[in-house]
C-alpha cells in the first residue's frame, strides 16, 4: 500500500481522544499490567541482572524457537541493531521499499551504520518475491556495495505475507550467503490470523524482531532474536547506541504480561476491522475492498462531503467528537485492544452524519 499513514510530526493533538484509530501504539496500558508492572522484580540489566528482562527475553526466544532474545527500547533500535550486526560498512540489505527500515526510520541504517539499502518494489499487498531479490543481488565486483542481508516483513500495512514465497527467499538467500531478518513489529497478528505458531513464521530466518507495543498493549518495548552469537552482537551495540537500560524490568513485566493476555485477543481486533469496514461500504460514497481487511488495518478514502471544503474534511469533522483519524489519503484506520465494537458503532454513526444530504 503505498501510503504515509503514520501520524505526522507536529500533528500532535492538544487532548487524547477517546477513540483513536491513527495507531495500535496508542493503546495504554491498562489497571491490570500496571499492576503486574508494579510488582516486577528488577535489577541492572547492564550487568544483565533484571529477572523481569531476563524471563521476558527467554519467553520470546522460546516463543520463536530461536536460542537468544534481547529487550530493547523501541522496534527501530531492535530493526538497527540487527542490521548493524548482520552487516559491515558497505555492505549492502535488499529490502522492500514500503518496507519500515526502509521508509520510516529515518535512514537510520545508512546514517548510523554505513549500510546501502537496496529497495525492491513492494506489491500492494507488500510482497516481495524471491525472484525480485535474485535479481537484486550483487556479483561480486569492485562497483558494487556487498549484498549481505535480505530484510522481510510481515504483516506489512497490515498484509499478512504469503509463506511460500517468504520460505522461497529464505532458500535463495542461504544459497547466495545472505541472511535474512524479519521486522515483525505485528508478527503475532500475523500468527493469529493464519493460526500458525510465530516460531513457524519466522523458522528459517536468521533475526526477528517483535514489538511488544503494536497492539498488544506494552507502553514500549521490542524483543530482538537470533542466534546467541547475533545476540551477543547486537547486545554491545545496544550499549554504544544509549539503548542500555537499567532497572527495566517494569517495562518487561509489561511485556510479559501482553504476551500472556493480550496475544488470542488479536483476533477480535481482526473481527471488528473487517465489521468496520463492512458497514463502511453501506455509507455512500464510501467503498472498502473486504479483501484486503486481513488483520487490524484498513485503509480508505473519505472524500469531502458535497458542498464541503478542505477545512471541513471527515476527520476535522470527527475529532470534534473526540473520534481521532489520521488525516491522510487513503487513510489508515487502525483497530486495537482500547477500540470497542461501541466504539466502531459511534464512529459509523459520525461518519453516516458527515456524509448525510443536506
Ligand atoms: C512501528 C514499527 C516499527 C518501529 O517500532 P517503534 O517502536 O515505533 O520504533 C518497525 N517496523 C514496523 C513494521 C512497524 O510498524
Amino acid at each position: 500500500m503505498n501510503t504515509s499513514s503514520y501520524p505526522v510530526a507536529g500533528q500532535s493533538l492538544d487532548k487524547t481522544p477517546d477513540i483513536d484509530f491513527r495507531s495500535d501504539t496508542v493503546t495504554k496500558p491498562s489497571t491490570a499490567m500496571r499492576q503486574f508492572m508494579s510488582e516486577a522484580a528488577v535489577g541492572d540489566d547492564v550487568y544483565g541482572e533484571d529477572p523481569s528482562i531476563n524471563a521476558l527475553q527467554l519467553k520470546v526466544a522460546t516463543l520463536l524457537n530461536k536460542e537468544a532474545a534481547l529487550f530493547v527500547p523501541s522496534g527501530t533500535m531492535s530493526n538497527l541493531l540487527a542490521l548493524m550486526s548482520h552487516c559491515q560498512r558497505g555492505e549492502e540489505i535488499i529490502i522492500g521499499d514500503q518496507y519500515h527500515i526502509c521508509s520510516h526510520e529515518a535512514g537510520g541504517a545508512s546514517v548510523l551504520g554505513s549500510i546501502v539499502m537496496q529497495s525492491i518494489n513492494t506489491s500492494a499487498k507488500g510482497y516481495i518475491t524471491a525472484g525480485q531479490v535474485a535479481a537484486a543481488i550483487r556479483p561480486d565486483d569492485a562497483h558494487f556495495a556487498k549484498s549481505k542481508l535480505v530484510c522481510l516483513e510481515n504483516t506489512v500495512s497490515g498484509f499478512v505475507q504469503p509463506q511460500a514465497e517468504l520460505e522461497a527467499i529464505t532458500i535463495l538467500a542461504r544459497e547466495n550467503n545472505l541472511k535474512v531478518h524479519m521486522d515483525g513489529a505485528r508478527l503475532m497478528h500475523a500468527a493469529i490470523k493464519t493460526d500458525c505458531s510465530p516460531a513457524d513464521l519466522c523458522k528459517n530466518v536468521d533475526s526477528v524482531s517483535l514489538c511488544l507495543s503494536k497492539g498488544l498493549g506494552a507502553p514500549a518495548g521490542s524483543v530482538l532474536s537470533g542466534s546467541s552469537s547475533f545476540i551477543a552482537g547486537a547486545s554491545r551495540l545496544r550499549k554504544m547506541l544509549g539503548g542500555g537500560m537499567r532497572q527495566a524490568g517494569i517495562l518487561a513485566a509489561a511485556g510479559i504480561y501482553a504476551l500472556d493476555n493480550n496475544v488470542q485477543r488479536l483476533q477480535q481486533d481482526h473481527q471488528l476491522a473487517y465489521y468496520f469496514a463492512t458497514e463502511l461500504n453501506k455509507i455512500a460514497p464510501l467503498s472498502v475492498d473486504l479483501a484486503s481487511v486481513e488483520t487490524n488495518m484498513l485503509f480508505v478514502n473519505f472524500p469531502l462531503a458535497q458542498g464541503k471544503t478542505a477545512e471541513q474534511s471527515l476527520a476535522k469533522f470527527l475529532i470534534n467528537s473526540g473520534i481521532c483519524l489520521g488525516d491522510t489519503a487513503p487513510c489508515r484506520i487502525v483497530v486495537h485492544l482500547d477500540i470497542s465494537r461501541q466504539d466502531v458503532d459511534k464512529t459509523l454513526a459520525a461518519i453516516t452524519e458527515y456524509y448525510r444530504e443536506r
